[in-house]
């Protein structure tokens, strides 16, 4: 360990989110769309003149930005775009969450959120899921906090609030930023996008990664009031001031602009996931209702870890994380009908 590492980063190990397949492994261990981006992104791909890359790219980014509140339902104004939303993320605890009271978080919900607070050096406390797994809004709020950040739906459990119940929340903290991060929304949960314009400490970031197709991408955002938006603009220009790259710029449009493609890769994800939730529970798994494109299962008399290795030696990767809370449980990404299938039927021999 290097002794001119600052104290914050001695303690980080380097984050690897999840094996690369090395040759026709079916890929279920991070959450990505199993289908391809919007034909437009193609066309953009093939069309793209390189001179533009001469040129810095637009410093506002205008036009990401309009497409995205058309597609959001909000307003230019509310718009901050970054390269994933794990930056949008990190900028976020950056202006937002450096205060003297500590940051409010899920005890089972997104990884990096630890992480982050490692590395800026912010406090955090975390709260127990209730007793059906469900982020613990209550608990959230009457906490003595210098913020609250949660997914929702939350990750790796798959359940997600309705928007009445982030309201509830957002009645109760109004002096503290809560920032929503909706990286699943678009499986089935519901959006507090509309909430922005009355609460002007709601932050929702959101991402390309998922229900987009586009994680190699690496396209995020945030919607928030004009206020939060500024935030996030002062952190982001003391080191880039460029939000998105010009080619990211002209994908993302162009993913936006395709409903159709949009609305029927999720049906198929969604419908799939169901599919999958049925099979795994006819094998004896506890599968928790999901709306996300992961499913979150565990068998009474299967050791999760064993069945990881054994799913992967047969050429099929899923999630395993050995924490205290999650040490019997797989997490499963939905993939295409035929990637489940050979998923279903590998656990049915693991499981005989
Ligand atoms: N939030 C949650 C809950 C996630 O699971 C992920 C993806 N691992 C992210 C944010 C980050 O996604 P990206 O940086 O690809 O936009």
């Amino acid at each position: 360990m290097s002794q001119l590492w600052s104290p914050a980063v001695r303690e980080l190990t380097p984050y690897i989110p999840g094996e690369q397949p090395r040759e026709r492994l079916i890929k279920l261990n991070t959450n990505e769309n199993p289908y391809p981006p919007a034909p437009g992104v193609e066309k953009v791909l093939r069309e793209f003149s390189a001179d533009h890359l001469r040129r810095y790219p637009d410093p506002t980014s205008n036009a990401l930005r309009a497409a995205l509140a058309k597609a959001l339902g909000t307003d230019v104004a509310h718009v901050f775009v970054g390269n994933g939303s794990d930056e949008v993320l990190a900028l976020a605890f950056q202006a937002f969450f450096r205060q003297d009271k500590p940051l409010a978080m899920p005890d089972i919900s997104y990884s990096f959120y630890p992480v982050y607070c490692r590395m800026y050096a912010i406090e955090s406390q975390s709260f127990p899921l209730d007793d059906e797994w469900r982020v613990d809004l209550d608990a959230l709020a009457a906490s003595d906090n210098g913020g609250i950040i949660f997914a929702n739906p939350n990750a790796p459990t798959g359940h997600g609030h309705g928007r009445a119940a982030i309201e509830a929340l957002l009645q109760k903290v109004q002096d503290r930023v809560v920032l929503v991060d909706e990286a699943y929304v678009d499986f089935g949960g519901e959006s507090a996008v509309p909430l922005v314009d009355k609460y002007p400490n709601l932050l929702v970031t959101g991402t390309f990664s998922k229900s987009r197709s586009l994680a190699g991408m690496r396209l995020g955002y945030a919607v928030g009031s004009p206020e939060l938006v500024e935030g996030l603009t002062r952190v982001k220009d003391s080191f880039n001031s460029y939000p998105v790259d010009a080619l990211a710029s002209a994908i993302g449009i162009a993913a936006l602009e395709d409903v159709d493609h949009f609305e029927a890769t999720q049906q198929a994800v969604i419908t799939t996931r169901e599919r999958t939730s049925q099979q795994l529970s006819k094998l004896g798994f506890k599968v928790l209702p999901s709306q996300t494109n992961f499913v979150l299962a565990s068998h009474p008399e299967q050791d999760a870890a064993q069945l990881f290795l054994g799913l992967r030696e047969r050429g099929v990767l899923v999630r395993h994380f050995n924490t205290a809370t999650l040490r019997d449980w797989l997490r499963i990404t939905i993939g295409t009908d035929d990637e489940m299938d050979s998923l279903i039927e590998v656990l049915s021999e693991l499981c005989r």
